[in-house]
């Protein structure tokens, strides 16, 4: 089976985690700040904080960033669930703004239409969460300066986009954003196994998040509220959790980092050759913005006969290729059509859908690899057209 995506362990990897284990730490040593200052200097961030998954970093920074009971979040529907689970963790509130269909993120026009609307309504939201979908960045100039002109936060997810710029500067910069979120799951650009990052400019909210990773608990002195009792005395302050990154994944991540750009390279030469192999056919390969740099987490195409999706995606399958699609709009799982959401609430992010098909990407895909799969793509459309 070709993967549609796949982590790349090499053997000086496997030798930084086995020197690890052999340590004095496995959890909370020496290694998670390097892999933070790491992060840091790749993203020209000041500030960031390793935690467990993305997914806990996304609720973190929406603690972070004060949402809570009665807030709401807008987020964007073609994304993976954890966008906007992270609002509801809170407390709070989650509706969404609806894409563009040429790159499937957010459309800072939606936004613009549905923020007035919400001013209106008195229903503006806390927090937007942009996501950076393939690793494609979002029109980050215009939604950041809509949220501006509101007051309203921003956290990019930027789970797909780690290696990617925008207008010059890293994703994860916080240029156009208060954090960004990063993750490691295996099938993304490097991998910690599990593992995320949040990155910001603003010191304030590392020091909230570094704080809710481990607990709400707080050792320094000089930030004690009641009198420093000795060494062994700590401090809860705040409602935290457990979402440290343990020192193995922080050594595999440094070791991943350093393969960062060469994986990044690799993916952009494959979406290229893509690009030329699927010329011929009724597809649109999804492409980044113009003065843009992908990460190319995932290679998307929108199908000019939706209705051929599900006879090409079972023939891809059965020819071992493990074609995929991503995403099933969020508004329309179970829980949330339960909260309120209804079939039509997003005509764009649901036709986008019906659309979409993720072909393999990943670095260890060779020129035959992509090759074989355009070929069978093709057929599939014969064999797609006959059903
Ligand atoms: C993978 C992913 C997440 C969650 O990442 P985890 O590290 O698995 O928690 C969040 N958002 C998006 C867009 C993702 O693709």
């Amino acid at each position: 089976m070709i993967s549609y995506g796949k982590q790349d362990i090499s053997d000086a990897d496997i030798a930084a985690v086995v020197d690890t284990l052999r340590s004095d730490f496995l959890t909370q040593g020496p290694k998670v700040p390097v892999f933070e200052q790491a992060i840091c200097e790749l993203t020209q961030s000041a500030y960031s904080v390793a935690v467990s998954s993305a997914t806990a970093a996304l609720h973190l920074a929406c603690l972070a960033l004060g949402v809570g009971a009665g807030d709401v979040v807008w987020t964007s529907p073609i994304s993976f669930l954890s966008s906007a689970n992270c609002a509801l963790y809170c407390g709070a509130d989650i509706d969404f703004v609806d894409i563009e269909p040429t790159t499937g993120n957010m459309s800072a026009d939606a936004l613009r239409t549905k923020l007035v609307l919400a001013e209106q309504q008195g229903t503006l939201p806390k927090v937007i969460i942009p996501v950076h979908l393939a690793g494609h960045s979002c029109d980050m100039q215009a939604i950041a300066a809509l949220a501006k002109a509101y007051g309203i936060s921003i956290i990019e997810d930027a789970s797909h986009g780690i290696g990617g710029s925008y207008l010059g500067q890293p994703i994860g910069c916080c240029e156009y954003a208060d954090i960004t979120v990063f993750s490691f799951h295996p099938v993304k650009i490097v991998t910690t196994a599990e593992g995320g990052v949040a990155t910001t400019q603003r010191a304030e909210l590392a020091e909230a998040m570094t704080r809710l990773r481990s607990h709400g608990v707080v050792r320094e002195s000089s930030s004690l509220l009641r009198p420093d009792e000795g060494d062994w005395y700590y401090e809860q302050q705040m409602l935290g959790f457990n979402y440290r990154m343990t020192e193995l994944q922080a050594a595999l991540g440094c070791s991943q980092l350093q393969r960062l750009n060469q994986f990044v390279v690799k993916r952009n030469e494959l979406a290229s050759l893509y690009q030329q192999l699927l010329m011929a056919l009724p597809v649109t390969p999804i492409e980044p913005l113009d003065a843009s740099t992908s990460a190319r987490h995932l290679q998307l195409i929108r199908l000019h006969q939706p209705k051929l999706r599900k006879a090409i995606f079972e023939f891809m399958r059965s020819a071992g290729i493990q074609v995929h699609v991503h995403y099933f709009p969020i508004h329309l799982q179970p829980y949330y059509m339960k909260r309120g959401f209804q079939v039509g609430d997003f005509p764009r992010a649901e036709a986008f859908y019906q659309e979409i098909l993720t072909l393999p990407l990943h670095p260890g895909l060779t020129i035959e690899d992509l090759s074989f799969i355009a070929d069978k793509l093709k057929q599939g459309f014969e064999v797609g057209i006959k059903v």
